[in-house]
C-alpha cells in the first residue's frame, strides 16, 4: 500500500512538473533556449570547498544549487564518467568500463596493446572505428547539440574532452582543444579558429605542464573568454561548453606532501593549490560570460568526475608482500599486484598487454597494473584493466564459467578486496552482487567484463570522512600519493553544484543526482529530444530547475549470498523513481561510507 500512494505522489509529481515545463516553454516559445556550460572540476571531493579557499565553486553552490547528495559514476575514474556526463548514460551502456579496458583484438594503430588507454585521442580514434563509428553506442549532448546548428565546444584533458563530442574527433565541424590541439592526433579545428586565437594574442601552442596546472587552465579560459564567447555570442545560436580542468586531479595524484605516509596525504598545501587554481580557472569563466552579457541566458553546471583518496600499499595477504620490485620500496604493493597474485593463484603465465613477458624476477610489475594471464600471450585467459581503485578482469579465451567462481573466491580470501561484482551472464556467485546493481550492464558495444572488483578504503579519522579516505589501489603512484575508482563515498562524493537562470537560487538538494543526470538536464534546457539506444539513462533533475517541485528518496540495499569464507558483498544505493544512485560497496568494514547494519536493517524491513 505504502508503495502504491508512493507512486501516485510521485506521478502526481512528474505531472505537475510537465505542465510547468509545458508552461514556461510556452512563456519563452519566442525566446530560445539558454545556454549551457559544463566545467568539470577533475577529482574535486565535495567537501573541499569553502569560500575563503575556493570561491569561485563556493559562488556557484552558495548563489545556486547545491547538490549535497552527489555521485560519481562507478568505477570512479575520468573516462568512465566522462562518458556519462558526455551521453547521460550509465557505464552499462556506454561500455567505457574505465580508463584503461579490453579492447578485443590488438589496438593496431596505436601501441599495440589488448588494453586500451582511452586518455588518449588516437586510441579514441581507433575505438570508434572498431565499435561502429562511435564506441559510446550514445549520442552525446554536444553531438545533438551541434547536429541542431548550435555551437559548440569541449576543451580540457585528454580524453574526457574528445569523449564529450567523440565522433567528431575524425571532422572539423566542432571544436575539441585539448592536448593535441592542432596536431596530427587532435581534432582537427575550423579554419578561420587558429587565426581568431592569434588575433587576439594568445599562443595556438599550449603552454608546458606545470604543477597545480596554472598555465594551462588559463590558456583555455583566455580562450573561451576572449575567442569562444565572442564567437558563439556573434553566431547567435544557443551554445554549448564543456571544459575540463586537469586540477585538482594531476595535483592531488602527484603531490609529494606525504610520500610514504597516509597524512597529510591529499589534503597538504600542494593540493590546496591545485584547488585554488580550479576555482579561479571557473570564477574566470563566470566573469567572460558577465563581459559578454551573457550570464542572464546561460546555465553553468559544476561537477567532477569523481572525488580523491589516499594511495596505501599495503596488504597482509598479496604475494607481492614476499617479493622485491624496484620501483616500489618494501612492504608496498606495486602496480599489476592483483595480475601478480592471480598468476601465482592460477599458475598461469604473466604478460604485458601489449604481449611482452613480465620479468617479476627483475624485480618488474605489469607497466600500469593492466595486465594478461594464460599460458601464452596469444590466447590470455584473464585480462585486468587497472583503472586505481578497481580492477575490472575480462575472460576473453577461457572457460568462464569454471574459471570465474575460482576468481571471486581468492578475491574474498584477500585483504584489499572490498567489493566484488560479477556479471549477470555468469549466474549468481557467493560472495558477489551482479553488475546490474551498480548500472554495468546494458547495451554497451565493447567486450563486458566478467568480474570487477573494488579495493578497500577506511579514513584517517578526519571530521568529515570522506575528507580523508585512504584506499589500496592497483596503480604506479606510492602510498601517500592520490588515487580513486573505488565504490566508497569518498570516492563517489564529488562536487556538484549549478547557477543561472533556469536553476533555483540559493536551494540546497538533498535528493540523490549523478553525473548521468547532467546530460538529460542540460538537454531539457536546450530543448534537445537525444535518441537512445541504451535504458539506463540519467534523469532530468527537475527538483534543482525553477518551479520543480520535490522528488522522493528511498534508499537501498543489496547482499550477496555469502562466500565459503563468509565474505559478503554489501552495496549501499538510493533511489529517486527508477534511478539508482551507488553509494558505497564492500564488506562490512572495508568501504567508507557504508551504513552500519543497524541502518541497512531498519531499510530492509521498511521496503518489504
Ligand atoms: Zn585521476
Amino acid at each position: 500500500m505504502k508503495k502504491i500512494i508512493a507512486r501516485a505522489m510521485l506521478l502526481a509529481a512528474a505531472l505537475a512538473l510537465t505542465a510547468a515545463c509545458q508552461t514556461n516553454a510556452g512563456a519563452k516559445s519566442a525566446a530560445q533556449p539558454h545556454n549551457v556550460v559544463i566545467f568539470v572540476a577533475d577529482g574535486l571531493r565535495y567537501g573541499s570547498i569553502n569560500p575563503q579557499d575556493t570561491p569561485g565553486f563556493a559562488a556557484v553552490r552558495d548563489g545556486g544549487v547545491d547538490f549535497a547528495n552527489s555521485h560519481s559514476l562507478y568505477p570512479t575514474v575520468t573516462t568512465v564518467n566522462g562518458s556519462a556526463i558526455a551521453t547521460g548514460h550509465y557505464i552499462g551502456d556506454t561500455g567505457n568500463f574505465g580508463n584503461q579496458i579490453f579492447a578485443g583484438d590488438t589496438m593496431r594503430k596505436t601501441d599495440w596493446s589488448r588494453v586500451a588507454g582511452l586518455e588518449n585521442d588516437a586510441t579514441l580514434k581507433e575505438m570508434n572505428e572498431r565499435f561502429g563509428g562511435n564506441y559510446l553506442n550514445e549520442e552525446s549532448l554536444l553531438a545533438a547539440a551541434r547536429a541542431k546548428g548550435y555551437s559548440v565546444a569541449a576543451l580540457g584533458k585528454t580524453g574526457p574532452a574528445a569523449i564529450q563530442d567523440v565522433t567528431r574527433l575524425d571532422t572539423p565541424g566542432g571544436i575539441i582543444i585539448d592536448d593535441n590541439f592542432g596536431g596530427p592526433d587532435g581534432a582537427p579545428p575550423p579554419a578561420d579558429l587558429m587565426d581568431a586565437i592569434k588575433a587576439v594574442g594568445i599562443s595556438t601552442a599550449q603552454p608546458p605542464r606545470a604543477m597545480p596546472g596554472a598555465p594551462q587552465l588559463q590558456w583555455m579560459t583566455d580562450i573561451t573568454a576572449k575567442v569562444l564567447l565572442p564567437r558563439f555570442k556573434a553566431e547567435g545560436k544557443p551554445f554549448a561548453i564543456v571544459i575540463w580542468s586537469p586540477e585538482p586531479d594531476a595535483t592531488q595524484h602527484a603531490q609529494q606532501d606525504s610520500k610514504g605516509t597516509l597524512t597529510p596525504g591529499i589534503n597538504g598545501p600542494t593540493s590546496m593549490a591545485a584547488l585554488k587554481t580550479a576555482s579561479e580557472a571557473l570564477a574566470r569563466i563566470r566573469a567572460a560570460l558577465e563581459e559578454q552579457g551573457l550570464a542572464g541566458t546561460t546555465d553553468v553546471f559544476v561537477t567532477a568526475d569523481h572525488g580523491f583518496s589516499t594511495v596505501s600499499k599495503e596488504s597482509k595477504t598479496s604475494a607481492t608482500m614476499a617479493m622485491k620490485f624496484r620501483d616500489f620500496p618494501e612492504g608496498e604493493m606495486p602496480q599489476g599486484f592483483l595480475a601478480i597474485d592471480l598468476t601465482k593463484a592460477l599458475n598461469w603465465n604473466l604478460f604485458d598487454t601489449n604481449g611482452l613477458d613480465v620479468a617479476l624476477d627483475q624485480g618488474l610489475a605489469p607497466r600500469r597494473g593492466s595486465a594478461m594471464i594464460g599460458p601464452d600471450f596469444e590466447h590470455p585467459h584473464v585480462v585486468i584493466g587497472a583503472t586505481g581503485g578497481t580492477d575490472q578482469i575480462w575472460l576473453p579465451e577461457s572457460d568462464a564459467a569454471t574459471l570465474a567462481p575460482r576468481i571471486v573466491e581468492f578475491l574474498t580470501t584477500q585483504d584489499y578486496t572490498a567489493a566484488i561484482f560479477v556479471n549477470d551472464a555468469l549466474g549468481p556467485i557467493p560472495g558477489a552482487v551482479p553488475m546490474s546493481a551498480v548500472g554495468l550492464k546494458g547495451t554497451a558495444l565493447t567486450p563486458q567484463p566478467a568480474i570487477t572488483v573494488s579495493f578497500r578504503s577506511w579514513s584517517t579519522g578526519c571530521a568529515v570522512p570522506t575528507q580523508c579516505a585512504v584506499e589500496i589501489a592497483d596503480t604506479n603512484w606510492r602510498t601517500g600519493g592520490g588515487i580513486h575508482g573505488a565504490l566508497h563515498r569518498g570516492d563517489t562524493r564529488n562536487f556538484m553544484a549549478a547557477i543561472g537562470p533556469d536553476f533555483k537560487k540559493r536551494f540546497v538538494n538533498s535528493a540523490p543526482v549523478s553525473n548521468a543526470d547532467i546530460a538529460p538536464t542540460m538537454a531539457h534546457i536546450l530543448g534537445l529530444d537525444i535518441p537512445a539506444k541504451g535504458a539506463l539513462k540519467g534523469r532530468v533533475i527537475t527538483e534543482a530547475l525553477k518551479g520543480g517541485a520535490k522528488v522522493k528518496t528511498v534508499p537501498g540495499v543489496r547482499r550477496s549470498a555469502p562466500a565459503a569464507n563468509g565474505f559478503v558483498t554489501v552495496l549501499d544505493y538510493q533511489s529517486v523513481g527508477a534511478q539508482e544512485y551507488y553509494d558505497a560497496a564492500g564488506a562490512p568494514g572495508r568501504a567508507v561510507g557504508l551504513r552500519t547494519e543497524e541502518e541497512r536493517g531498519a531499510i530492509e524491513k521498511a521496503r518489504k
